[in-house]
């Protein structure tokens, strides 16, 4: 695939001497998750290969999928019992967004009944920033608590798109969505995805885009990317490319294997994330 202009100046790193650029900000803020309950069931294309199914990711469990509740299901609400911070908050806002729901679908059918208790538990905490991540978009309205009024001012809701279905499908409903904050992720990226009459819709705070990662990983080809940048700065959206995947097409049209540990740095290398704007 040809280089299509981008902003970044400089070939990427794919080879064994290639240089690592690593933006901790947007690592740290990536690694800081929340899970009240584990397992989902797949809901579109871009479930195929998701993590939260594997085994390899819930080695202790025969039914990788099925649901349950975790063991951290109200950890905000948790405190420490001993020692010098008896009494405080297990969980302090380090200024990093908490992903709430990264093992799993927050909006899940299985959820409902618990969900309250965590809507409870963000509404206590208006310290932390809460981030939920969806694609059961559609079940938002009657998923939300008594108390949602405009809706709460530390929950962003972020739904995920990852081909222009997914996007037709569900951004119409974030645009309609009574929230405070909302963002798009573009991610596993499978293809191009005109985004633009949801920008202009939604207005986002954030579009985050990225590949797919682990050993059956579809492709994610820089073009999509550097596509989706440029309506980022069209209708002035910061803009997040969080990680390449793990089979990237780059600016040379080489289709290159990355290493899960390589992949956010090597997305950082493109010069693309300005949450700024
Ligand atoms: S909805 Fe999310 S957590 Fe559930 S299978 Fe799909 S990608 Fe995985």
């Amino acid at each position: 695939m040809p280089n299509s202009g981008s902003a970044h100046g400089r070939r990427a790193c794919v080879g064994s001497t290639a240089r690592v650029v690593s933006d901790s900000r947007f690592l740290e803020e990536a690694l800081n998750s929340w899970n009240p309950w584990r397992g989902c069931r797949p809901f579109s294309l871009g479930c195929l290969n998701c993590f939260v199914m594997s085994a390899d990711y819930h080695p202790y469990y025969d039914e990788p999928s099925a649901f349950s509740l975790s063991e951290s299901y109200l950890l905000p609400l948790e405190r420490h019992f001993h020692g010098e911070k008896a009494g405080k908050w297990r969980m302090q806002d380090d200024g990093r967004w908490v992903i709430t729901c990264y093992a799993s679908e927050f909006l899940l059918e299985e959820a409902d009944k618990y969900r309250p208790a965590v809507w409870r538990a963000m509404s206590l905490r208006h310290d932390l920033r809460f981030m939920i991540i969806v694609k059961r978009i559609h079940r938002l309205p009657q998923c939300l608590p008594e108390d949602w009024g405009e809706g709460y001012d530390n929950v962003a809701l972020a739904c995920s798109v990852e081909d222009q279905r997914a996007a037709d499908e569900r951004l119409p409903l974030l645009a309609q969505a009574v929230v405070k904050h909302k963002m798009i992720v573009a991610e596993p990226l499978l293809s191009p995805i005109n985004l633009r009459p949801h920008l202009a819709a939604v207005k986002p705070e954030r579009l985050t885009v990225g590949g797919e990662s682990g050993p059956s990983a579809r492709v994610c080809c820089l073009e999509w990317v550097l596509d989706l940048h440029r309506q980022s700065l069209d209708y002035k959206v910061p803009f997040w490319f969080k990680q390449t995947g793990s089979n990237f097409v780059d600016e040379t049209g080489q289709k290159v294997e990355v290493h899960r540990s390589r992949q956010s740095s090597l997305a950082s290398d493109y010069e693309l994330n300005n949450l700024t704007l």
